[in-house]
Parts: structure tokens; sequence; C-alpha cells
């Protein structure tokens, strides 16, 4: 792209974006660089690359061009000074955590963070001595208030998993930034069409890139993007931990991308549509919409969302027990432990999102057994309709 990056919209950004340096003898398409090391006839040049004065690439585990590419797509799109990627989700995050704490020092985080995420904070930090403080997710007070107490690193998600809670991103980064604390936003659920992190002001948006960015449920990845000094911590950590990004799962990642916008304006379209006749049928006790004017924080996400995204949860009358006789009568919908796919997805929070945890850890965190997570496709929305209609029926 020769245009200035901020001139494109976020639409032509997916298509284009981070492309142009790797191309190969005029191919049209980035190829996947499957090679783990990189060779130089000229030692001084070599030494230049590994002290990093000069660009290039030295060894897979630290970088490779197919990787760079899919990192280069997601820092334009974030707004980020730079980006580095992981093999999951979960690498991300979990390497972030660990780059920036250690013995004495103290996180702050919510209650209704992902699953895996939760468990870090109440399994692993907590026997390297960090102090974690979780917080109720909607008590922005309380949240900086612990702040206020102290805090190194600031951990927020939004929307939640599998709640679908919003977190007030410009007020909470404030705070963030008054303790002197790094703020971490997990922007797995909104993609960075639907909602900007770092804009908001915080200094780091990660992301499962297996959900929304992939799009396709055929590639596992992980990414952070933001403050250039930050993300060059985390990705010397990663690069020595080891949870690097495979090549081929970077290419699938890219092509993903590059319907990211029309993924996500669909997704979204049809997930407003199904919240809103979940809402009027009479076997359903609940829905957890940000686009619906009944959710709570609706003005919020009118304010800190461009849209409201492809994902909800509701409740159906009857709990578990109900939950397991409709949803096998759905034609039209995975149940699987994954969101953000071209294919509608669902499932109850105990097999996807906290699979991980307990089910006394779940009713703690306020995660209801008899919750439905539902991940809206790119299907006609009819369709999607007509057979929840007949699912639900058997209620
Ligand atoms: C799935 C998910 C993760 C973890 O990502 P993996 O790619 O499965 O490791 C983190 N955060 C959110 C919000 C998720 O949905």
């Amino acid at each position: 792209m020769s245009q200035p990056e901020n001139e494109l919209d976020p639409a032509t950004v997916t298509v284009w974006g981070g492309e142009d340096r790797y191309l190969l003898d005029r191919a049209t398409q980035v190829p996947v660089v499957h090679s783990v090391a990189f060779g130089y006839e000229d030692v001084e040049e070599w030494q230049a690359v590994a002290l990093g004065t000069e660009d290039g690439h030295i060894y897979g585990r630290n970088t490779n061009p197919t990787v760079a590419v899919f990192e280069e797509k997601v820092r334009l799109l974030e707004g980020a000074e730079a980006a580095t990627s992981a093999s999951t989700g979960m690498a991300a995050i979990s390497n972030a955590l660990h780059t920036f704490l250690a013995p004495g020092k103290r996180v702050v985080s919510v209650k209704d963070t992902y699953g895996g995420t939760s468990e870090i904070f109440t399994r692993f930090l907590p026997t390297y001595d960090v102090d974690v403080a979780l917080v109720d997710t909607t008590d922005f007070e309380g949240i900086e208030a612990a702040v206020g107490a102290g805090c190194d690193v600031l951990y927020l998600e939004t929307p939640t998993n599998p709640t679908l809670k919003l977190l007030d991103l410009e007020r909470l980064s404030a705070a963030g930034h008054r303790a002197g604390a790094i703020v971490m936003v997990d922007n797995t659920f909104a993609t960075p069409i639907n909602q900007s992190p770092l804009a908001l002001g915080a200094d780091l948006a990660l992301h499962s890139a297996t959900k929304f960015l992939g799009g396709h449920a055929d590639a596992l990845g992980g990414v952070v993007a933001g403050r250039a000094d930050l993300v060059g911590e985390i990705f010397k950590y990663r690069e020595i931990n080891g949870a690097t990004l495979h090549p081929m799962a970077a290419y699938l990642l890219i092509r993903g991308m590059k319907t990211l916008h029309l993924r996500i304006e669909r997704q979204s379209a049809n997930a407003a549509a199904v919240a809103e006749y979940l809402e009027a049928h009479p076997a359903v006790t609940g829905v957890n919409y940000p686009g619906l004017t009944s959710h709570p924080q609706h003005e919020l996400a009118t304010r800190q969302m461009r849209g409201f995204g492809g994902m909800l949860s509701f409740s159906v009358d009857g709990g578990l027990d109900a939950v397991k006789r409709f949803l096998p009568k759905l034609e039209l919908a995975h149940r699987a432990a994954n969101l953000g796919s071209v294919e509608t997805t669902v499932g109850p929070p105990a097999t996807t999102s906290h699979v991980e945890v307990s089910e006394s850890g779940r009713a703690a965190l306020g995660i209801p057994e008899g919750l439905v997570r539902y991940s809206a496709g790119i299907e006609h929305i009819d369709d999607l309709i007509t057979d929840l209609d007949r699912a639900l029926a058997v209620l």
C-alpha cells in the first residue's frame, strides 16, 4: 500500500494491509514461508539483522515473513504502533501477563474474563506471589478503587464471554494510567471493526485470532497490538518461551481477515435479529446482547462500539435440562467450543467459554449453567430464525 495508512478505511485494510512487502516474483498473494531458518552470505549483515539494526529474519521461532504479514494487518486495523503474534489466543494473553507481572506485582481484572484467562488469575499467578484482584464486572467504581490501591496491570475484556457485559474502556483506561498501570484489553468479541481499544486509551489490544479474525474455524492464533515498547517486551518473552504462530496458520488467518469487515457486518446484523426474535419468544427468559435497548449498558455500547457484534447469549425456561432438549434440534448450528466462524455455533458455557472452570467456579463467577452462547454466522437470517423456531418448539 503506497497511501498513508490512516487514509484507508478498515474495509480496505483487511484486503490490502501489510501484504506488499512480501509478495514474491509478481505473486498477488502472500507466500507461506515454511523455512525454519534464513541464510546469510555476509556475516556482518547476518549480525546486523540479529542485533535488530537491519530488517530481516533469522530463525522461525522468532520471526517469519508470513507471520509478519498477519501481524502488520492487525497492527493497521487496531491503529497500533506495533503488533506481535502467538500460537493461540491464550498464548498471547499469558505471554502478555507474564511479561509484566512478577512476584510482588499486582494485577486488577474482572470476574467475567474468558475461562482460560480467569484460570491464569485464580490458579497460576497467585503461585508466583502476584497479587490478583478480581472485581465485579459491572462495578466500575469498585474497579477504580482496586486500581487506586496499586496496580501494575489492568486487564479488561469487553464485551465479556459469555454474558456480554461491557466495560467502559475510556473511563477505566484513565483510572489505570492514573495508577501507572499497563492497560490491556481482550478485543476478541468486538474485533477492530466494531471497537478500537487503543483509541479509547488502552495500551494493548489482544485477540484470540482463532475466532472472528480468522473467521473459518480452521486456524489457531493470537495477537497483541499496541505501544511499541510494550509489544517489544512481549515479543522478547514469546520468542524465548516459544509459543510461536505457525506460518500456515498465519496464512489462513490472513486469508480469513480479507473478508473480516463483510463477515462482521453480516454477523452483527444476524445477531441483532436473533436477539430480537429470542427476546419475544415465550420460552426464553433472558437475552444478553449489547445492541438490545434492554441491555443494561446499551448506552455505553452505543458510545464505545461501532457495531454490537455477532455474539449473544440467552437462557431458556427449565435451565440446563431444557438446553439439553432443544440444542440437539438445531440443524443450522455447530454445537462446538468455538465462536466467530462463518457457521453459526452454539453451546453452554460448561462446554465452551468456561470448560476449563469447575461447576462451582462457574457459579462463583455468576455464569448460569442454563445459558446458551450463540455465535451468529453469515447464513441468511430467515433460515436461522426458522431453525431456532423449530428447535425451541420442543419446549
Ligand atoms: C477463545 C478466547 C480466548 C482464547 O483463545 P484461544 O485461541 O482459544 O487460545 C481468549 N479470549 C476470548 C474472549 C476468547 O473467546
